[in-house]
């Protein structure tokens, strides 16, 4: 393993199918090392017994299986589970299961840290120190699935959604990769639909998803005006709302039954008016969308609160007399800081992004 340099969890089958064809195999090796990695959880080569001594002894040269380290499993009272898993000597990454009626939910992180800085984050009020690789995301599925029994008889993990840690769109080249092996039949074998990313807004990275991979979307919205969204989300100043919106039209245009999923956090006295709901739903008037509301989670440092019950309410009815489907999220695995915005891992706070979305939360409250 000494001079083994190739993790073949960052390959998804079309580049484990070349690694192949390049060492002189057969490309049915990149599936038979799908099964053993993603079917048995076997990261063993020397347990590929369909593999001859000479191809295991070649891949042990040259290759690995790497997954980062399990540090952490803190379980909720509500039954939702956050693993903390240690990516490098300084930096540790969140993925959170959330386990309901009828679906199994698991958030997944795409970087440390976030570069996009929106005011009511606790990623973003940290810095950002690297993006994730595709073996650090997909390791996630495989650690969280291993952890709960999950196999392709036993689905206990319904659906991913790439809502942890990071903009996974800033991310693209390891994030499609992870998005591939978690919707290969050989992968996790997620369905298309069932595997949701997550973004607050980079347009040109949209367009380029709706080209690479059949996956659900969601938007990061959080305000319906431009002023405020670049306060809240200031990745806005570059794409902001019409243009934004534009691209999600073009995301589901041709596809069948297809919606935009909009988050909208509510923050107590900035976005949970009565006229930001109206406004909310003029702009989604033409879009087939569906909208998730998100009472905000307070972490450590914020000077934003919670909407109160009847602000979310009232919200909510404003968006479903409209004709939306609208949910508000529940708060979950609140004694394990698991929720929505909640996720911090651990890491080097390189730059002391706290004073400022301290600074631009002053603004607004
Ligand atoms: S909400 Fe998402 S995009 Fe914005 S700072 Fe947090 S992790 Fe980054």
């Amino acid at each position: 393993m000494e001079n083994a340099t190739i993790n073949l969890l960052n390959l998804d089958r079309a580049s484990l199918e070349k690694l192949f064809v390049d060492m002189g195999e057969h490309r049915f090796r990149a599936e038979q090392a799908m099964k053993w990695i993603y079917g048995d959880f076997e990261l063993d080569f020397n347990q590929f017994n369909n593999f001859s001594k000479v191809l295991r002894n070649r891949l042990s040269e040259t290759c690995m299986t790497a997954l980062p380290e399990l540090l952490n499993e803190s379980k909720s009272s509500d039954g939702t589970i956050k693993w903390l898993l240690k990516v490098d000597d300084i930096n540790a990454v969140e993925t959170v299961f959330i386990p309901e009626k009828n679906r199994g939910t698991l958030c997944v992180s795409s970087q440390v840290g976030c570069t996009l800085n929106c005011t009511f984050c606790a990623t973003g009020a940290q810095g950002f120190n690297r993006h994730l690789t595709t073996a650090e995301i997909i390791a996630q599925v495989w650690v969280a699935a291993k952890q709960l029994g999950h196999h392709k008889n036993n689905r206990v993990i319904t659906n991913v959604v790439m809502m942890g840690m990071g903009e996974p769109l800033a991310n693209y080249e390891n994030v499609l990769p992870a998005l591939n092996i978690m919707r290969d039949d050989l992968g996790f074998g997620f369905a298309n639909r069932r595997v949701t990313v997550s973004t607050a807004g980079l347009v040109p990275k949209i367009v380029q998803l709706n080209q690479d991979a059949d996956v659900a979307l969601a938007i990061s919205l959080h305000a319906p005006f431009d002023d405020l969204r670049n306060k809240l989300v200031p990745v806005n100043k570059k794409y902001n709302i019409e243009t934004l919106l534009s691209a999600c039209k073009d995301f589901i245009k041709n596809k069948r039954k297809a919606r935009i999923t909009i988050e909208y956090t509510l923050i107590d006295g900035v976005n949970d008016q009565p006229e930001h709901a109206r406004a909310l739903c003029l702009l989604l008037a033409d879009l087939p969308s569906k909208i998730n509301l998100i009472p905000f989670n307070p972490f450590p440092g914020s000077l934003f609160k919670q909407s109160k019950p009847d602000a979310i309410e009232q919200f909510k009815a404003i968006c479903m007399k409209n004709g939306f489907i609208t949910t508000v999220r529940k708060t979950r695995g609140d004694d394990i800081a698991a929720a929505c915005g909640q996720l911090a891992g651990e890491f080097m706070d390189r730059t002391r992004r706290s004073s400022q979305v301290n600074k631009l939360q002053l603004e607004l409250v």
